[in-house]
């Protein structure tokens, strides 16, 4: 039996991997279907400390790797399908092999919910989004679209007035869900602007390597209109990676993973969770890796107690 696995390889699974390394504890990390997680579609990070001049997403995750791997993590490149308690800890399958440990971490993010339109993946990173606090900055002086209706597209789209010249928020329906005072701010923003009942039918720009448009559909009128933008933010909500530990872990009413407030603690003692996966609030690569730390340190702390 393992002392620690950890599953899932986004900056929380790679720092929660450090420091359980350096503890002596021989982790082995599951990469999952998607190693690198959200990063991996994220082009420039400017706002992960340590790079005065930023970082590529998929180079930071590359770095956070080789850090995990200098202090010999063990690497399985595979997808685990399910984890079970057993006595005196934990039994992680993939396809293929089961493996156990006595603890157990789990980092397997979340999921911006995508709109699910073809030229939406050729033109990601190509000015459609998903994160504002991530691009933002790139869309200065740029005319640019935010879709949806919830909060998140009010406190998005009101971020992105900082950078962009306009922001239209598309929005399915005649009314948002989201909270009165977050609606009434958005009102009020002299350069915000609503297209009510309005689905973005399509990207444009794919021939040419960037966002140049969009094709709007109205959903009373089923009519369709090109129209001009640089940027396309969906803010349609995002998804915790969860199904793995569904029936095993305590979720909160959005699917995400309870933890113990200032821990990372779960209620099954022994098992750990950081990053996306427990955190619908802020979502950033340096938070993740910052809860990473503490799960790796609340695991090391249990198998202490556990007298090992
Ligand atoms: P959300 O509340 O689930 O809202 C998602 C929005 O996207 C809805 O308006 C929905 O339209 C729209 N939508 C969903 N799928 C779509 C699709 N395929 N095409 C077009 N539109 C689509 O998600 P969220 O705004 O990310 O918020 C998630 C949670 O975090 C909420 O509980 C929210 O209160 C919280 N949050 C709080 C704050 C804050 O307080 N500062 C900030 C952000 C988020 P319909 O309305 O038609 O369903």
């Amino acid at each position: 039996m393992r002392e620690v696995i950890i599953v899932g390889s986004g900056p929380a699974g790679w720092t929660a991997a450090v420091y359980v390394a350096r503890a002596n504890l021989k982790p082995l990390l599951f990469e999952g279907d998607e190693p690198g997680g959200q990063l991996m579609t994220t082009t420039d990070v400017e706002n992960y400390p340590g790079f005065a001049n930023g970082i590529q997403g998929p180079e930071l995750m590359d770095v956070m790797k080789k850090q995990a791997v200098r202090f010999e993590t063990e690497i399985i490149s595979k997808h685990v399908v399910s984890i079970k308690k057993i006595e005196g800890g934990f039994e992680v399958a993939t396809d293929t092999d089961t493996l156990q440990s006595k603890a157990v971490i789990v980092s397997t993010g979340a999921s911006a919910r995508r709109l699910g339109l073809e030229s939406e993946k050729e033109l990601y990173g190509k000015g459609v989004s998903a994160c504002a606090t991530c691009d933002g900055f790139f869309f200065k002086d740029k005319e640019v679209i935010v879709v949806g209706g919830g909060d998140s597209a009010m406190e998005e789209s009101n971020f992105l007035t900082r950078f962009a010249s306009k922001v239209y928020i598309v929005h399915r329906r005649d009314a948002f869900r989201a909270s009165k005072i977050m609606q009434e701010r958005t009102m009020k923003n002299p350069k915000i602007e609503v297209i009510w009942n309005t689905e973005v039918a399509d990207i444009l720009g794919v021939n040419e390597g960037r966002v140049t448009g969009v094709l709007l559909r109205d959903t009373e009128k089923d009519e369709t209109r090109e129209m001009k933008i640089e940027g396309v933010f969906a803010a349609i909500g995002h998804e915790p990676n969860t199904k793995l530990v569904e029936g095993l872990l305590d979720l909160d009413e959005k699917k995400y993973i309870k933890t113990i407030p200032g821990t990372s603690k779960t209620n099954i003692p022994g098992m750990f969770a950081c990053g996306d996966v427990q955190d619908a609030i802020y979502r950033q690569a340096v938070t993740a890796a910052g809860s990473g730390c503490m799960a790796a340190l609340d695991a090391e702390r249990y198998l202490a107690e556990q007298g090992d």
